[in-house]
């Protein structure tokens, strides 16, 4: 049987070898590097094709396909979000993703997108709190200690200078389990009892908690002048996390206003609420944050173009690496019209084996 050339080869990056080039960059590293990745993206926004994510529903998840272009590349991702699996013992969301090219569709890498979704997720938090936090915020609320957590404080420390971290979670091994992972890793970790305790002076609030309802995390009295607020876990229909009356009062920032109005807290709106887009307040086109009063949300659900950022990425990060395998994925006869030849050649060298 011919050996398959080097197009058909397709790079591969396992959860095994995402753990070991993050490891070899460094996690904060990691997170910074994506960061301006998604921020250089954004900044080109109208190249992409955009679309809301293709998500199925069920009663208890939702399965999402995530796809994007910008004319050289294409990519998507297939994620999940499944609140109830950690009573199983597995995960709320796992993920995976390809980058293709666009000239000839041939896929050029493969990759797991679980460890990869919590890097680019905490990125985009960060790169968001970036433009819209107040410029002196040193103190953030984790609200939801789940798997998102650690990631997300440590893109607020590495980007947005934060060196505090107020953690609560309604599951205190949660909170233990973050706190043990954050120890030593130059923040000041304080494990709360309550959502009061934990917002108490922070400047960047961030809700990440899963759970499939309308929940209400935050209250309105809860929020002060001035704060801004990271609300990372609601993001499909009827999952939400802050209560309307934030919103209405709240200078609001999306990602893609077609998919945040679907799953974003801003479904519990009138569909023609104002928001900005951040790529615009990042490419100029758009005020953020208007005073040191005002209160700012990231209506944060997940876009394509983090996904795809990120994979471009990973991909240029693993030259001159060993953190891929390849995989024959591609069938490549020697005659592109020859499918069903190279079939009846391996069958005979089946048969002489
Ligand atoms: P997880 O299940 O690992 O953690 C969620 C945590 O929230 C759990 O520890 C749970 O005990 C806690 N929680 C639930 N209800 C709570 C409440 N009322 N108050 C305080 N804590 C509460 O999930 P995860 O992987 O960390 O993801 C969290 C959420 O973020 C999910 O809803 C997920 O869909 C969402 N998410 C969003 C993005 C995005 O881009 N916006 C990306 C990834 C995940």
């Amino acid at each position: 049987m011919s050996s398959p050339s080097r197009q058909a080869l397709v790079p591969f990056v396992s959860v095994e070898h995402m753990m070991r080039l993050v490891l070899h960059i460094g996690v904060e590293q990691m997170m910074v590097d994506l960061a301006h990745a998604i921020e250089a993206d954004f900044r080109r926004w109208p190249e992409f094709d955009k679309t809301p994510r293709v998500a199925s529903h069920s009663d208890i998840g939702v399965i999402e396909l995530m796809p994007t272009s910008d004319g050289q590349h294409y990519g998507f991702k297939y994620v999940n979000g499944h609140p109830s699996n950690t009573r199983q013992g597995l995960q709320t969301v796992t993920a995976f993703g390809v980058l293709a090219d666009v000239a000839t569709g041939y896929p050029v890498l493969i990759s797991e997108m679980t460890i990869l979704t919590a890097l680019r997720t905490a990125a985009t938090s960060a790169l968001a709190a970036k433009w819209l936090a107040p410029r002196d915020a040193r103190v953030m609320a984790m609200i939801g200690n789940g798997a998102q957590a650690e990631f997300q404080a440590l893109a607020m420390k590495a980007l947005c200078g934060i060196e505090e971290v107020r953690l609560y979670d309604i599951d205190p091994a949660a909170t233990r389990k973050c706190s043990a992972n954050l120890a030593g890793r130059g923040l000041r970790v304080i494990a709360c009892t309550t959502a009061e305790e934990a917002i108490l002076g922070a400047q960047i609030i961030t809700t990440c908690t899963a759970d499939k309802q309308y929940a209400t995390i935050l209250t309105d009295n809860m929020v002060g002048g001035g704060v801004h607020i990271n609300a990372v876990g609601g993001d499909c229909p009827g999952k939400t996390e802050l209560h309307r009356d934030i919103l209405l009062r709240a200078g609001i920032f999306v990602e893609y206003p077609p998919q945040t109005r679907i799953e974003g807290e801003i479904q519990q709106l009138d569909p023609d609420h104002p928001v900005t887009e951040l790529w615009q307040v990042i490419s100029g086109a758009a005020l953020g944050r208007r005073d040191a009063g005002q209160v700012t949300l990231f209506d944060s659900v997940g876009f394509a173009i983090e996904d795809f950022s990120a994979l471009r990425h990973v991909h240029q990060c693993l030259q001159g690496t060993g953190f891929f395998q390849e995989l024959d994925m591609i069938a490549d006869p020697d005659d592109p019209r020859d499918l069903f030849g190279m079939l009846c050649r391996a069958e005979a060298a089946v048969r002489v084996a």
